[in-house]
């Protein structure tokens, strides 16, 4: 467990709000405050990262302990405690999840077969406005003996616009950076998603912005309809990005996503680097690896071997990269920068250490010297079959571009009288949204707020109006009982074969 040197301790509680099991306590003893842990600590060292006074250190170990190893926190859990996540617990000296394992699954809210796709698309459909008037077209076929009604609409949707996914590693700016095109606002950074850098164009507020939002309306919609669009992060990084295609950054195509993050990486190909070298240090801007010393090479054998890296340690084997324009968008320009020093205490002149990115594209080799220094070595067969590994589970970098949109006014304005009897039939799986031929995902909760991937929607669907929204090809599917149900406009629908461009 950990102990508080009490003399020093300021009292201020902070460790006692940050640890997750509730393992500090205060209180007041002889007119003295006093915070202190207790039996129940699990050495999660939380309270020691947030203490401001740098007061907790290491005290004795508890009695009937076991160390956790499911994630490499390692909490050290006694008798009758529960780990910092609360899932494991020692029953006895045994660790065990505390919760069953869940069999069952939840019902699932699926719409039926014949309503999956749309009898027609909206794409050409035009638009019912003011939002009072029917749906532009409503119509009906028979499928496998069921009548089916599908409702199209080009409806223009002033809270919209666009999520890039940048598959890349490559540093395009910090979460929260504005992002121009044609120079002007038009969206902003995300956060990043596994591999993939995130950027969102549009939004309400930016669609009506005085400076931009004629701009943002054609930037949306050129993303959404798969044009080539370059965009510039605090008119510094220059993105140029297309559906489908490899974003280009700062002129460079991009050519792989990472297969994972550096503690990712030393996870899944620890046994090839055991083969190949004593170390290996894989850089990665979330987490960099360090395989000796990581869970993944204990499993395999390893020990720590005295490599120190250069970035800021989180857990056993796994360090913060840092944000950057360098390798794996750190700030390491070379590889040699990612090693900090070397232990020779622990290690040994000849060592071998390896480090790579984690695309295996950036691989170099270095040997220990007798007094801790570091030299660059020819790769080796095998040290190269490392990053060639790596290398080889990565895909390939691509851009991809989901439409976001809330369906209000003439989206459901059209379908029926009562505008939110849609609404349910959508949540409920009575009804299926998609957009321009393809399937939208339906947020939970109220109002029908979607994504769908532009990738599957039917070519050059979105336009744009100087409202300014943008306008997406809607439609609803449904059985035509369920259509009479919510109060569909009965009156006018017409059998799609009655349509001239209708052709099976
Ligand atoms: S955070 Fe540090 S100084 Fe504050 S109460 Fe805890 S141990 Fe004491
Ligand atoms: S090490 Fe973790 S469990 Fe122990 S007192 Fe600190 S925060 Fe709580
Ligand atoms: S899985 Fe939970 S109990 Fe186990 S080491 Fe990690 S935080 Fe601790």
């Amino acid at each position: 467990m950990l102990k508080i040197r009490e003399d020093a301790c300021k009292k201020c509680r902070i460790c006692m709000k940050n640890c997750p099991i509730e393992a500090i306590v205060a209180g007041e003893e002889n007119g003295q405050k006093y915070v202190r842990i207790t039996d129940k600590c699990v050495e999660c060292n939380i309270c020691r990262r947030v203490c401001p006074f740098g007061v907790i250190e290491n005290a004795d170990q508890t009695e009937g302990m076991i160390q956790c190893s499911s994630c490499s926190v390692q909490c050290k859990i006694p008798v009758g405690s529960t780990g910092a996540c609360k899932r494991y617990t020692n029953e006895g000296g045994k660790l065990v999840r505390n919760r069953k394992l869940v069999v069952e699954p939840l019902p699932q809210v699926e719409a039926a077969e014949n309503i999956r796709k749309p009898i027609i698309t909206a794409v050409g459909a035009g638009t019912n406005y003011p939002c009072i008037r029917p749906a532009p077209h409503i119509v009906c076929e028979n499928r496998d003996g069921v009548d089916v009604v599908t409702t199209v609409t080009e409806a223009p949707l002033s809270y919209s616009g666009v999520l890039v996914k940048l598959d890349t590693n490559t540093y395009i700016g910090e979460e929260g950076a504005t992002v121009y095109c044609e120079g002007k606002p038009v969206g902003m950074v995300q956060t990043e998603e596994y591999g993939s850098k995130m950027i969102y164009v549009g939004g309400a507020n930016r669609l009506t912005a005085k400076d931009g939002g004629f701009a943002t309306a054609r930037t949306i919609c050129a993303l959404a309809n798969g044009e080539e669009v370059e965009l510039s992060v605090d008119k510094k990084i220059k993105i140029r990005c297309q559906q489908g295609k490899a974003p280009v950054i700062n002129g460079v195509e991009e050519q792989t996503m990472r297969i994972g993050c550096g503690s990712a990486t030393i996870g899944l190909l620890a046994d090839v680097m055991k083969e190949a070298v004593d170390e290996c240090i894989v850089i990665d801007h979330h987490v960099t690896g360090l395989f000796s010393e990581h869970l993944a090479g204990r499993e395999v054998g390893m020990k720590w071997s005295g490599v120190i890296p250069n970035a800021t340690k989180s857990t056993v084997g796994r360090y913060f990269g840092g944000h950057g324009d360098g390798i794996g968008g750190t700030v390491l320009q070379t590889p040699r920068d990612a090693i900090k020093s070397v232990d020779m205490s622990v290690a040994h002149a000849g060592m071998t250490i390896l480090v790579t990115n984690t695309t295996g594209e950036i691989a170099a080799l270095f040997e220990v010297q007798e007094d801790g220094d570091v030299k660059e070595i020819p790769m080796t067969e095998k040290a190269a079959k490392v990053a060639r590994t790596i290398h080889e589970n990565c895909q390939s970098s691509m851009t991809s571009v989901m439409y976001c949109g809330g369906t209000g006014g003439s989206a459901r304005g059209g379908v029926c009288k009562h505008p939110v009897a849609i609404t349910e039939a959508v949540h409920e799986g009575r009804a299926q949204l998609t957009i321009g031929g393809a399937p939208a995902f339906v947020y939970p909760g109220g109002g029908l707020n979607f994504i769908v991937d532009t990738g599957k929607v039917i070519n050059k669907a979105f336009t744009w109006v100087p409202t300014p929204a943008t306008v997406a090809p809607v439609e609803y599917t449904m059985t035509k009982e369920d259509y009479e149900k919510i109060g569909g406009h009965m009156d006018r629908i017409k059998n799609v074969k009655d349509f001239p461009e209708y052709q099976k």
